[in-house]
């Protein structure tokens, strides 16, 4: 079993390809995923081993806080990735995916900072801020 999987961006400036089982998924609902997706984040991560990136120079990366930045494409602006300074894995965007994407849903975090115009009602775990 290959368990490869691959994804990109809108207009396919971006693409890529993962190796192996991706992890559940993380459901972010900080104010800075908010204003980045328009409604929440939900993503899978990756060990950068294991990510093939094709397109590259066309991920801008922007310093969302002091530890960590968030890639997107410069040609047509999809959110694609989270990395933190240092760290050996990216996070990926769900939705960048093509399907069948054999995600599975985790849990939400940040539920405090959530929008005031949708519920989170899925019966997956909540925790107010990071996971504790
Ligand atoms: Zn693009
Ligand atoms: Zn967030």
């Amino acid at each position: 079993m290959a368990d490869i999987h691959s994804g990109g961006c809108l207009c396919a400036a971006v693409r890529f390809k993962t190796h192996g089982v991706l992890r559940e998924l993380i459901f972010c609902h900080c104010s800075q995923c908010r204003k980045q997706t328009g409604l929440y984040y939900a993503a899978t991560n990756v060990l950068d081993r294991d990510l093939e990136l094709q397109g590259a120079e066309d991920v801008t990366w922007y310093r969302s806080s002091e530890s960590a930045r968030r890639g997107f494409c410069r040609q047509c602006g999809s959110a694609l990735f989270w990395k933190s300074d240092g760290g050996e894995y990216t996070s990926i965007m769900a939705g960048a995916f093509e399907t069948p994407t054999d995600l599975e849903p985790g849990y939400h975090i940040f539920c405090a900072d959530k929008g005031d115009f949708y519920d989170i009602d899925d019966g997956l775990p909540k925790f107010d801020a990071g996971r504790t």
